[in-house]
């Protein structure tokens, strides 16, 4: 299923703008849950499309099935994925459900997963964003996944300096090198390159004005990721 998305109203700086990007976020927020509610049978997908070379998504928005159990949504990482997106301009991926058992990414085969297997050019980078607790300490942390090569290099060089003054750990407590992760079959199975970036709680709050600059800051970050990855050879 394709989500219809409204024309951009980005803002850009300043108080108003917080409380504008929070009013926006939780526009999504509602849309994703109404979604989740009009899927038949509890599994399904989100795809928007923006031709972008870096393609965000958000496995774990809702509760899931991952190595042997089912595990917590990581709260609000789909809306908040569909609110960088937007205001980055990147395209989305968010699964708004996925309770199917699974082992490995050849056996999945789920809408979530079809619509990364049909990714096509100028799509060039997977960006996988999950949520982690406050009390691992670092705002963000990058995980670079089991082949990391010289666009992940560039993406976690760009994030780094782009996010402060927040702080970025790379690769610990998270490095994305499971088997299961987006990260890997992106890198491994796809042929594409592929981020993982866990967000601390504390930011991801679509009723807290707070948390808003933690998002904008990480939708200005990607959309310069977004512009190298393209032009990098
Ligand atoms: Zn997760």
């Amino acid at each position: 299923m394709t989500c219809e998305v409204d024309a951009p109203n980005v803002p850009t700086g300043a108080a108003d703008d917080v409380v504008e990007l929070s009013s926006r976020w939780r526009e999504h927020a509602a849309r994703f849950t109404s979604a989740r509610a009009q899927l038949p049978h509890g599994d399904g997908a989100l795809l928007v499309d923006r031709a972008s070379a870096v393609v965000l998504t958000a496995p774990h928005g809702t509760p899931h099935y991952r190595a042997g159990a089912m595990k917590q949504a990581d709260l609000h990482t789909g809306s908040l994925t569909l609110l960088a997106g937007e205001v980055a301009n990147v395209s989305t991926v968010v699964s708004a459900g996925a309770r199917a058992e699974w082992d490995t990414w050849d056996e999945r085969d789920d809408e979530f997963t079809r619509h990364l297997r049909d990714l096509r050019e100028p799509a060039r980078m997977l960006i996988d964003i999950h949520g982690m607790g406050d009390h691992h300490g670092p705002d963000f942390c990058l995980g670079t996944g089991p082949r990391p090569g010289a666009l992940e290099e560039l993406a976690v060089e760009i994030l780094r300096t782009e996010l402060e003054p927040f702080e970025v750990a790379v690769d610990a407590p998270f490095d994305a090198r499971p088997h299961y992760t987006v990260t890997s079959l992106a890198q491994r199975h796809l042929g594409l390159a592929g981020l993982q970036i866990e967000v601390a709680a504390r930011w991801r709050s679509p009723r807290d004005e707070a948390a808003a600059p933690a998002v904008s800051a990480l939708a200005q970050a990607l959309t310069a990721v977004d512009e190298r990855i393209r032009e990098a050879a």
